[in-house]
């Protein structure tokens, strides 16, 4: 049987990244090209150990370049597409939702025409929890994959634009897919903006952490390995055109989760530091994950063991994030 080609879009960032490895290593058979345009949030450090296996392979390319995504599909012929790549940051998004659009909405379109130009297997657009808007602070509701879709954020807006195109070219044009729909996530690589990685640097570096408004907005947290093996699951067994939710039941308020790393590392509560609330900040996050279980998969981590471990991790790897935090891209 001929090696599958499998194309991860975004692959030099945190979650893509996570996946690209995951992927060389569980499936020595299939050869991984890991496209990436290299923005501040992407870089190849995170693939030195992988870098020189046979199956792996780095392409430099922008998504939003519609002629150079056709003719790599066209030379490629990929049999799998898992994409991830995108603008991620809601506050870069408040900031600038102009390249959210570009990249979030076009640069899917682009791929999209690629796919359907050439063919593919399967192509898998990694989306978010965002799309379905806010919850209530009530425990009985979560998000289904039938929830109504209500973005509020220029990021989670340009990602529920992405799904709905995602999904016409699947329904008028027959392309298979399946999109995947996460709550947040966190573990090794996550770049030093978001709350995780923010956190535990300045708590080491005993800086103040900043918090948002009183920091009782809840989100829905789950290790990126859990992540990457529900995507693998989708890949394989998910149903031809169909949405699946991803999330492990760990709901926690944001200022649970600084006090919890505060304590993994014997910081004082004394560092957190409460600032103006983000513009539009959605109360809760939380999903339903019945169906994705339905088809056999359970997450590895509980939140406990998943922080601890991610505690651990930046403190081993400073070799990759000081660079970053000396680049001042941090937007906070
Ligand atoms: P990230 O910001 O860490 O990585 C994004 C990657 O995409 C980077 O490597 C960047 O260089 C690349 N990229 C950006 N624009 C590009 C372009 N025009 N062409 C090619 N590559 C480009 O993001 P992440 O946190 O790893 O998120 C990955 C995906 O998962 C996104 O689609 C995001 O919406 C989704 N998601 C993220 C979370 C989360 O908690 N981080 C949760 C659910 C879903």
């Amino acid at each position: 049987m001929p090696k599958k080609k499998v194309l991860v879009t975004g692959g030099a960032g945190f979650i893509g990244g996570n996946f690209v490895h995951y992927m060389v290593n569980q499936y020595p058979d299939y050869d991984i090209y890991n496209l990436d345009a290299l923005t501040y949030a992407g870089d190849l450090l995170k693939h030195r150990a992988i870098k020189h296996n046979e199956n792996y392979h780095f392409i430099h390319a922008d998504i939003v370049d519609r002629a150079k995504m056709i003719s790599l599909f066209e030379r490629e012929r990929f049999d799998f597409v898992l994409h991830f790549a995108a603008e991620s940051h809601v506050d870069r998004s408040i900031n600038e939702p102009s390249l959210f659009l570009q990249t979030n909405i076009m640069g899917t379109q682009a791929l999209l025409d690629a796919a359907l130009k050439v063919g593919v297997e399967k192509f898998v657009h990694i989306s978010t929890d965002e799309v379905y808007g806010e919850l209530d602070f009530d425990a009985t509701l979560l998000f289904s994959e039938s929830t109504p879709i209500q973005p509020n954020s220029p990021y989670s807006a340009s990602k529920a634009a992405s799904d709905f195109i995602v999904q016409a070219y699947h329904r008028t044009f027959g392309l298979p897919m399946n999109i995947t729909r996460c709550s947040n996530n966190y573990g090794p690589y996550q770049y030093p903006e978001k709350l995780i990685p923010l956190t535990i640097l300045s708590a080491y570096q005993e800086k103040s952490i900043p918090v948002y408004g009183n920091g009782c907005n809840v989100r829905d947290w789950l290790h990126v390995y859990d992540h990457c093996t529900a995507i693998d699951k989708i890949l394989h067994e998910g149903v031809n055109g169909d949405v699946y939710n991803i999330g492990g039941h760990n709901e926690r308020t944001n200022i649970e989760v600084v006090k919890t790393i505060l304590s993994s590392l014997s910081k004082p509560e004394t560092l957190i530091e409460f600032v103006e609330d983000r513009l539009g900040h959605d109360k809760r996050y939380a999903i339903d994950p019945t169906k994705l279980e339905q088809l056999g998969w359970t997450p590895k981590y509980s939140f406990e063991k998943g922080i601890e471990e991610t505690v651990q991790w930046y403190l081993c790897h400073r070799e990759w994030w000081e660079p970053l935090l000396l680049e001042k891209h941090i937007q906070n």
